[in-house]
């Protein structure tokens, strides 16, 4: 049977889990798709819409007007929300403040991983995010845990977001960081926790070569 590959890259906030997912998509000609893109696009939406978490109904009916999709150009996540572009918008404090406590929610998190299944499906695919390797393709062939030190993963963040013009303080950075690992490892609904199966790689030391080489090295064998 010539079944398609799936590579699962799971872990913590800013760890460089979706720089190391994108190069080896690139790499290997395979789809790539951020899955926290999603729940931060829902999570916009929500707070245009100042959709009360509490409130079941709103929530449903909130999910039900969402339409994502993804537009791959050159493997840089194109995220649109109701055929709007947000790629910029969902990476701003705003968003990043909020989006554990959405992703929280079992019922935003089913219509998530129904998608993310239906993306992976047939086509070989590199996903990254916090339970791919534990829910969305327990099934993956390769999976993979990335972890980093706290104050690096927050200097990174830092400089992506001032190259990007956004007003932030390392503080508050590296504060968001710690409640959204918080939140995330300790929610009820699929907790981000390493795979029994998954390997870890930390990489608070190593390059982006390195983590490359790593990866590819792990998903060689089932390229025949
Ligand atoms: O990967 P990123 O940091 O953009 O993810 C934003 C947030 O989305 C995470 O902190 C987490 O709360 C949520 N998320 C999730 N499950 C995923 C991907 C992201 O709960 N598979």
């Amino acid at each position: 049977m010539n079944k398609n590959i799936v590579v699962a890259i799971d872990g913590y906030s800013s760890c460089g889990k979706s720089t190391l997912a994108k190069a080896l998509a690139k790499k290997l000609h395979f789809i790539y798709v951020d899955s926290g893109a999603m729940y931060r696009a829902v999570t916009l939406y929500f707070l245009r819409k100042k959709i009360d978490l509490s409130n079941a109904e709103q929530v449903e009916q909130a999910l039900q007007d969402i339409h994502l999709n993804f537009h791959s150009r050159d493997y840089q996540t194109h995220i649109t929300l109701n055929d709007e572009e947000v790629s910029n918008e969902i990476r701003q404090m705003p968003v990043s403040e909020k989006v554990s406590e959405v992703s929280a929610l079992k019922i935003v998190r089913e219509e998530m991983v129904k998608q993310q299944q239906r993306m992976g499906k047939s086509k070989n695919v590199v996903m990254d995010g916090r339970d791919i390797g534990t829910v969305v393709f327990s099934y993956a062939q390769v999976k993979i845990f990335m972890t980093a030190d706290p104050k690096i993963r927050a200097e990174r963040r830092f400089k992506e977001l001032k190259a990007k013009g956004e007003t932030v303080t390392l503080e508050e950075i590296f504060e968001n960081l710690a409640h959204r690992d918080y939140q995330d490892t300790t929610r009820k609904e699929s907790p981000l926790k390493r795979a029994k199966d998954a390997i870890v790689l930390d990489n608070t030391t190593i390059n982006r070569e390195q983590q490359l080489e790593f990866a590819l090295e792990r998903v060689r064998p089932f390229l025949i």
